[in-house]
């Protein structure tokens, strides 16, 4: 199993891959599949958006069997992605987690709007997504230009999901305090597939 830094130094250079347009695809073949069947242990845990131009094994040039993945909108950590996250480190043994956020993030967009308008007529399993990133969307919401606002809450909401992991759950903390596992926030840019890693 890769230790932290050698998984952030496989996904920098799979998403340089990427981003070069340097791809190929050998991972998906019969004999990977069942070798994989009888178990995985994946080398990092991603928690990304649900949005369709992240798939997040591709941005990453990644293959079967090697990333755990939790998505949802607005990449937030509430209590489901936090037990897939628990499994992925604690069960799987992966010793990096990463929570990718992205240029342009519509979660984040509609939580903004949302401040400024006061407009909340959501579904209740929306509003679940929109608590968890209106305190970043608000701590961004000072700023008169829209861009500007719009990039800083996405940032804020990946350190405050980052946060969350370690601050809501007492497995996740006692992984990250042993030294061993690193919880680390990341930025995808979308023209350019580029990820910007905070570590
Ligand atoms: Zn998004």
């Amino acid at each position: 199993m890769l230790d932290a830094q050698q998984a952030l130094e496989r996904l920098k250079q799979g998403n340089d891959a990427f981003v070069r347009e340097d791809i190929h695809s050998p991972y998906l073949g019969g004999q990977l599949r069942r070798i994989l069947a009888s178990g995985q242990a994946p080398f990092a845990v991603i928690v990304g958006c649900s949005d369709s131009r992240i798939p997040v094994e591709m941005v990453f040039h990644q293959g079967l069997g090697d990333l755990f993945v939790v998505r949802v909108a607005g990449n937030v950590v509430h209590h489901t992605q936090l037990g897939s996250i628990e499994f992925g480190v604690d069960v799987l043994g992966a010793k990096l987690v990463v929570v990718m956020g992205h240029e342009r993030c519509g979660a984040v967009d509609a939580c903004l709007n949302m401040i400024s308008t006061e407009e909340a007529n959501l579904s209740e399993h929306l509003n679940t997504i929109v608590d968890i990133i209106k305190p970043s969307a608000a701590k961004a919401s000072g700023e008169t230009d829209r861009e500007v606002a719009l990039n800083k809450a996405i940032k804020f909401n990946v350190e405050a999901n980052v946060q969350r992991i370690i601050d809501n759950s007492e497995i996740m903390a006692k992984h990250v305090d042993s030294g061993k596992v690193k919880v680390i926030g990341a930025h995808y840019e979308l023209s350019s597939g580029r990820v910007e890693f905070f570590d």
